[in-house]
């Protein structure tokens, strides 16, 4: 273990909110993860599908594959420099990269219509390389977790948020959220900005970690494009973001636990869907 690293406080244990129970009832987990809230947002009937009826789903697509092994690697660098160990170089990476392929049947991977698995390892090892070669793999400060697991009540009446948070560093007056992300391009201020609402609800539970200090969150991005390329987006979490996000949540549960449960088609949401056969069965 790395003299730097340190034990984390539990973030907040499995809390005896009422909630909870209502959430087991539904879906088999007394809490809800980030995951959960965007897959209703993005449409309902999915998130009936997956997380309530447990539908295996027809197909995955490469894309989630690729961003989960990708992520898996940039995971085991930093899972080396928390342990003090010489991180991988890019081989070992490539073999944590290769890993995420293989719980999944070939024949239901769904490819982009200019890719193949070839191509996608070729990128993936580009990308790796441009990862190691950036300045995002020394860590400022000191690392504090790795997929570190967080769970905690965030309003009356909403189950428990459970996430992991990929990367958890502080510095001398920071605690800082980073999440990996892998994308088609470079990421505009409005993405930094959209997508900023799971790192916000991490951050209001993480709070407990390292009272006093300054809370940022940040968006490691890995591009996808030809010379892939390695960016940081770092913010400071502002409190009135973080009510608005909570608003939203509570909202959203509101709608699953009275089973609002409809299709919301959308060329961007059903072309990726791995359930489409189940969409068009569905008959109210
Ligand atoms: S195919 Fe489209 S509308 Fe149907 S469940 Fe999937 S995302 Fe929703």
């Amino acid at each position: 273990m790395n003299a730097n690293a340190h034990q984390l406080p539990i973030i907040t244990p499995a809390s005896t909110n009422p909630a909870n129970e209502i959430a087991k009832e539904l879906t088999g987990r007394d809490y809800v993860s980030w995951s959960a809230i965007s897959t209703f947002r993005q449409c309902p009937l999915k998130y009936r599908f997956r997380y309530v009826d447990g539908l295996p789903e027809e197909s995955v697509s490469s894309a989630l594959i690729f961003g989960t092994g990708i992520h898996s690697a940039v995971e085991q660098h930093y899972q080396a420099v928390l342990s003090g160990e010489e991180p991988p170089d890019v081989k070992r990476l490539m073999l944590a990269y290769r890993s995420a392929w293989l719980p999944h049947d070939p024949d239901a991977i769904q490819f982009g219509s200019t890719e193949t698995r070839t191509s996608l390892d070729a990128l993936a090892s580009k990308m790796l390389t441009a990862f190691l070669n950036s300045p995002a793999a020394s860590v400022q400060g000191r690392v504090l977790g790795v997929e570190e697991e967080i769970r905690g009540m965030l309003v009356d009446g909403v189950p428990d948020l459970y996430g992991r948070v990929d990367l958890l560093t502080e510095d001398s007056d920071s605690l800082v959220i980073t999440d990996i992300k892998t994308s088609r391009g470079k990421w505009s201020a409005e993405q930094v900005e959209d997508s900023g609402e799971q790192l916000l609800l991490y951050s209001h539970l993480a709070s407990e970690i390292s009272p006093g200090k300054k809370i940022a969150t940040r968006f490691l991005v890995l591009t996808k494009t030809k010379e892939p390329v390695v960016e940081e987006h770092t913010r400071e979490v502002e409190p009135g973001n973080v009510k608005r996000t909570l608003a939203g949540v509570e909202r959203v549960w509101r709608a699953i636990s009275a089973g609002h449960f409809y299709p919301a088609p959308s060329t961007m949401s059903c072309a990726s869907c791995g359930y489409r056969e189940a969409c068009r069965a569905w008959a109210g």
